[in-house]
């Protein structure tokens, strides 16, 4: 089969310019997103840091997110990774343009959504070419579905689902 997939992950990771203080260059500059992200660990709190780096290559971490180990980790861990790269930020699909591409699915991966967000609207936001009436019709004879399974438009799609339309 021939399959597109897609990951999109909704969140600010995806905003890869900033502009802010460099206290380096002693003056305001844009920070670009290296795409490396580090983890550190201290006691049973995980920090997870997106690394921006400014022209002259001066660092400033930005904190995306912390959470809660469930044991204890000795000392300072560090970790960077380059998984956040394979996603990519949303972007309009056209369906008329994948059919001509010969393709027979897209599947899109859902990273960090913020808000429990209703599948009609979120592909009607994205799918240029169909509305949200078109949507509903295929979500309900199963064009669309989540994780292979049929769901209602009004589903809400949670983050590490994945979304399947069949062309
Ligand atoms: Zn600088």
């Amino acid at each position: 089969m021939n399959k597109l997939t897609l990951k999109w992950a909704f969140n600010a990771i995806a905003q890869d310019k900033i502009e802010r203080y460099c206290h380096n260059c002693n003056r305001k500059v844009i920070f670009t997103d290296s795409k490396k992200r580090r983890r550190n660990a201290n006691g049973k709190t995980i920090y997870e840091y997106a690394i921006y780096k400014c022209e002259k290559e001066h660092t400033w971490n930005k904190l995306l997110k912390s959470y809660s180990a469930h044991t204890d980790i000795e000392g300072f861990l560090e970790e960077e990774s380059q998984e956040v790269l394979q996603y990519e930020t949303p972007k309009e699909l056209i369906l008329a343009e994948a059919i001509a591409d010969g393709l027979q699915e897209i599947e899109i991966y859902v990273k960090n959504i913020n808000e429990r967000q209703r599948l009609d609207k979120l592909l009607a936001l994205h799918i240029t070419d169909l509305s949200r009436t078109q949507v509903k019709l295929w979500i309900d004879c199963g064009k669309i579905q989540i994780d292979n399974c049929h769901v209602k438009p009004d589903t809400r799609i949670r983050n590490h689902q994945t979304i399947q339309i069949r062309l």
